[in-house]
């Protein structure tokens, strides 16, 4: 039998393929692309994904190593799925097997086997009885048995442990044939009755007329942004037309943001309909997250919930995808395989010819761009669902204000008549830790980071400066390291500061800081949300892990300390995201019957972007800071790519940049194509972080077709650079942070 060659993507970051001996006694037939495979890397054992055979290879006879084994008996990834992760690697210009890595679970990359887990079953004997001769003497056993006659469809070995019950009194019965071990794959029943475990709310008029357009439009590609004001009901539109997937026996994938505090909004999916429901987000654990992506893929969950690489999650039958809060960042990956899961959750329905509901009170200007040039449907929910009113807003001029802790005293005054009347306060702050930097007023000396360019965080809890950026942390100095002066004062406020501020100034009133820090625990936000879910007078203050998602009825003035660092970024998206930020945050007060307001400390309280923000809302913004990008030939009217390299030496990391130059030079001379901007090379806005500096290099082009084209032939080549082995880089294309 002649040799046959297995191409195969492997988990390295170099961008191509490698070749490998199939073993013998393996049928031709089974080595279909998608299927792992496991090989020899260098001195390690890694898993590859089958890309295609060949008969032939590159490499010279005596060096092809010879693959060890095949891991899976169908491929790993059907065609559809196969074809969007290489779409995935060529767009992100990123390397396939890595790719790979990103879209499957951890088990699955480790080569678990892809079937769901067996588990040890116990099932009593047809003729078992707890009165049975043999056990009289035996309580242990006795407790067993019966607990397990009690399960007509037995019991799992976990289930009995749970009870306290040895495996010593267990291995008895079976040995007296009380009762029976079985192994069962722990594939979950879908769960009898009707389809809705709850009824549906009846819909108003918007909210009927987005779910009409939509439910048209079920069987063919199409995607509506669904944009409605916070609390506007947005929710229940998508649960009415998973409501029509369902009926017709197809899945859907709902995406959520990271932060998004899963439980209040994955229970509302989880109570409204008897289906089974997988989660695929951060605090799942490898192998519920193993489980939850098989029952997707062989249908035995209806719907998938995930954060971003919930994208990448076979279905059976996929029939819609919901993308909640559409805007939020952090469906891009920052790290890695830089991706966007919103851009390619569309690139996904638009491949298997289904609808995408994308909804947010804030939409990304990317997406009303989409929606004002007719690619997308816009539908607009512009009125609160049931009997919530919009918060009014107030933005109150501090320049003249004495601040203390952030609060100005109008402020002080605006909580305390809020908790007089017996409602709750939402305090905004998005910086955490006590102040934002340590100060001697003698010699004006500030605590540095020693590896980033970035002031140290104080901490005053722990008495610690930390660095926000690489997480060094250190003893708050005494004295003055530079002239030894006892004066170090802490400046500015962070939630910390406010917190203790707050207390003094209330102290009867319980306050609730929600930050990074006070939530490291796991379950404790839970139990900070249960205390103001109770409705009490209180103060709630925190970062914008409150910003989403939340309801609090009981709030109504939410009070913004800080908003202007986003009026006066170098980054153009500053703009955009401060303003989302405070229209979430806004979108927490009056939720309920009573009305909210909303109260904006800033320093340029007449900026012209907040007055449109306040006054004329969200969508006056938006319009306005599109037409902006539009004129400075921004995103989304010009496509970008960032490439970035980092060392510690900063000329290492110019250099390569510079060799990045003259190759996109000599590339675009060879296309004849002039299209593609060069902007840089130029340190990136914290030069030095980690103890490494930064250095980037923008690329610009009205159309993204040579962009790719250019940043295709860059990367190939990049990687055979002297100058790369000493910088790490990395491409970010459609990069969200400058
Ligand atoms: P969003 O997702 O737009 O923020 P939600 O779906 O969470 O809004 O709805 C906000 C509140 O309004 C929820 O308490 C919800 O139960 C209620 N609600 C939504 N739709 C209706 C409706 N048609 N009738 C009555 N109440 C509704
Ligand atoms: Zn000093
Ligand atoms: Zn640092």
């Amino acid at each position: 039998m002649p040799d046959l060659y297995l191409r195969l993507a492997l988990p390295t970051p170099l961008r191509r393929l490698f070749d490998y001996r199939a073993p013998r006694g393996v049928p031709a037939e089974h080595w279909q692309p998608g299927v792992r495979v496991r090989v020899p890397f260098g001195s390690r054992k890694v898993v590859g994904i089958l890309v295609e055979t060949t008969a032939t290879t590159d490499i010279p006879a005596g060096k092809v190593r010879d693959a060890l084994e095949l891991l899976d008996e169908r491929p790993l990834f059907e065609p559809p799925l196969l074809e969007l992760i290489r779409w995935t690697a060529s767009y992100y210009q990123h390397s396939l097997g890595d790719t790979f890595s990103w879209a499957m679970p951890a088990l699955l990359r480790q080569g678990e086997p892809a079937t769901a887990q067996k588990k040890l079953f116990y099932q009593a004997a047809a003729d078992a009885d707890i009165a049975d001769e043999r056990i009289k003497n035996a309580p242990r056993q006795r407790q067993a048995l019966a607990a397990v006659l009690q399960h007509r469809q037995g019991m799992a070995h976990a289930q009995l442990h749970n009870l306290g019950i040895q495996k010593t009194s267990i291995d008895a019965l079976v040995e007296k044939g009380l009762l029976f071990q079985e192994l069962r794959s722990q594939k979950p029943a879908r769960p009898g009755g009707p389809l809705l475990a709850q009824p549906s709310l009846v819909l108003n008029a918007e909210q009927q007329l987005a779910v009409d357009a939509v439910g048209k439009a079920l069987h063919r590609h199409q995607v509506f942004l669904l944009a409605g004001v916070t609390g506007s009901g947005k929710t229940e539109v998508y649960l009415h037309l998973i409501e029509q997937v369902l009926k017709q026996g197809r899945q859907v994938l709902v995406l959520i943001p990271e932060i998004n505090l899963g439980p209040q909004t994955i229970n509302r999916f989880r109570q409204r309909f008897n289906v089974r429901v997988a989660l695929l987000h951060s605090e799942v654990n490898d192998r519920e997250r193993l489980n939850a992506w098989l029952a997707a893929r062989d249908g035995m969950a209806e719907i998938v919930i995930g954060t971003r690489s919930a994208l990448f999650t076979p279905f059976r039958d996929l029939g819609l995808i919901v993308i909640d809060e559409e805007h939020d960042s952090s469906y891009k990956q920052q790290d890695g395989l830089r991706y966007h899961a919103r851009d390619l959750a569309l690139v996904r329905a638009r491949r298997l010819g289904i609808a995408v509901v994308m909804g947010s009170a804030t939409p990304s200007l990317e997406s009303l761009h989409n929606a004002q040039s007719g690619r997308y449907a816009l539908l607009r929910l512009n009125r609160r669902a049931g009997a919530a009113q919009a918060p009014t807003f107030m933005r109150l001029d501090v320049r003249s204000l004495p601040l203390d802790s952030g609060i100005s005293l109008p402020l002080q005054k605006a909580i305390e008549q809020t908790l007089a009347a017996g409602q709750q306060v939402l305090v905004f702050l998005n910086r955490r830790g006590f102040a934002p930097v340590l100060m001697c007023q003698d010699c004006g000396w500030m605590g540095d980071c020693h590896a980033c360019d970035a002031r140290l965080t104080l901490h005053q809890r722990y008495n610690e400066l930390r660095c926000h950026h690489c997480g060094h942390i250190e003893q708050r100095p005494h004295a003055c390291p530079k002239c030894q002066s006892l004066q170090l004062h802490p400046v500015g406020a962070g939630t910390e500061r406010a917190e203790e501020r707050l207390q003094i100034l209330f102290p009867k009133i319980p306050v609730v800081r929600i930050d990074r820090d006070s939530t490291a625990r796991k379950g404790s936000l839970d139990a900070m949300l249960n205390l103001v879910q109770r409705g009490e007078p209180c103060i709630l203050l925190g970062t914008q892990m409150l910003a989403k998602g939340h309801h609090f009825p009981a709030v109504t003035l939410v009070a913004i300390l800080n908003a202007d660092g986003g009026l006066f970024s170098a980054d153009f998206r500053a703009s955009e995201r401060m303003a989302q930020l405070v229209i979430q945050v806004a979108g927490r007060a009056g939720r309920a019957e009573q009305p909210g307001r909303v109260i904006i400390q800033s320093h340029v309280a007449d900026h012209p972007l907040l007055i449109q923000l306040t006054e004329e809302g969200y969508f006056a913004f938006a319009r306005q800071a599109l037409d902006e990008r539009r004129v400075a030939q921004l995103p989304p009217y010009t496509h970008m790519a960032l490439l970035r390299a980092e060392a510690l030496n900063p000329q290492h990391a110019d250099d390569f940049l510079r060799d990045a130059v003259s190759l996109a030079q000599q590339l675009q001379q060879h296309y004849e194509d002039s299209e593609v901007e060069l902007l840089g090379p130029v340190a990136a806005p914290m030069e030095r972080r980690s103890g490494r500096y930064r250095a980037q290099l923008l690329f610009i082009s009205a159309q993204r077709q040579p962009l790719h084209r250019l940043l295709h032939g860059l990367c190939f080549n990049l990687e055979q650079l002297t100058s790369a082995r000493q910088a790490r880089w990395s491409l970010d294309v459609d990069p969200i942070d400058l």
